[in-house]
């Protein structure tokens, strides 16, 4: 079970598969005032930044799962590095579905909320995880400013306009779903960059290292026309955000 090879190359040096830094990263975790021992569900937890720096800083406890063997087993090697092995697992699989036998204070889905068919499935998917009054946390996009047409929203590399809201409708919509947003951070232009740039260099080194790959083209391909398309279209009318929500 893999996702497609695609990112497990452009993403392969990511330590956050997300637009926020590890600054970002950070003043989430503090944000979310987390307590020691919360135990945090990470559904798409890619290479395990999140819980593992979390779990060094706060304390927490974490339970991840990706579908990714490449990016869990970076999630595995990082939480050796920062020494919180005990605290935190990584399970590769799907996590379309995934409930915890235990409840979590905190139920977490980050840029990969087509898990549970889009951010209000995932929501109501990581809701059956969450003991009362605990807290989920969704990483979601939404347009900074309304694509003038639908190939415009293509070159964002999403598939129609109509997949996102702006931020004061994508807040509102939380309120409809009976949740309190409680708290938020957001990307900015800047931590896009780091998100979306990393990719052309590990690209590059990718191409020299093995021009003679059946994949080549098509990483090829991607570098040559990703700077462009990336400043035109997913920078100007792109944003995303991490929203922490409690219900009402
Ligand atoms: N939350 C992480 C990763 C976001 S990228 C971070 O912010 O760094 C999206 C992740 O979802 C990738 O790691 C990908 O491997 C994972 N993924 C995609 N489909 C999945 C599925 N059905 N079940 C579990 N993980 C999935």
């Amino acid at each position: 079970m893999d996702i497609p090879r695609i990112f497990n190359v452009t993403e392969s040096a990511h330590r956050i598969h997300n637009p926020l830094t590890a600054d970002k990263l950070a003043t989430l975790g503090a944000a979310l005032r987390l307590e020691r021992e919360t135990r945090v569900l990470d559904l798409g937890s890619g290479s395990g930044e999140m819980l593992c720096t979390w779990a060094r800083d706060h304390g927490i406890r974490g339970t991840g799962i990706d579908m990714s063997p490449l990016f869990t087993a970076q999630a595995k090697l990082r939480a050796d590095e920062l020494g919180v092995a005990d605290r935190v697992e990584f399970i590769h699989g799907d996590a379309a579905g995934y409930v915890t036998d235990e409840k979590v204070g905190v139920a977490a889905c980050l840029g990969a909320t087509w898990i549970g068919g889009g951010v209000v499935g995932t929501i109501e998917l990581l809701a059956k995880s969450l003991h009362t009054g605990g807290m989920i946390v969704v990483g979601e996009p939404y347009w900074l400013k309304l694509p003038p047409t639908e190939d415009v929203a293509k070159q964002c590399h999403v598939g129609s306009i109509s997949d996102f809201l702006m931020l004061p409708g994508l807040l509102a919509s939380f309120g409809r779903l009976e949740y309190d947003v409680v708290e938020m951070v957001l990307a900015n232009q800047d931590s896009w960059d780091r998100y979306e740039a990393a990719k052309w260099l590990t690209m590059r080194r990718w191409l020299d290292a093995n021009p003679d790959d059946d994949f080549a083209k098509e990483v090829r391909a991607r570098l040559t026309s990703d700077p462009e398309r990336y400043a035109t279209y997913t920078r100007e009318y792109l944003g995303w955000g991490v929203f922490a929500l409690m219900a009402r």
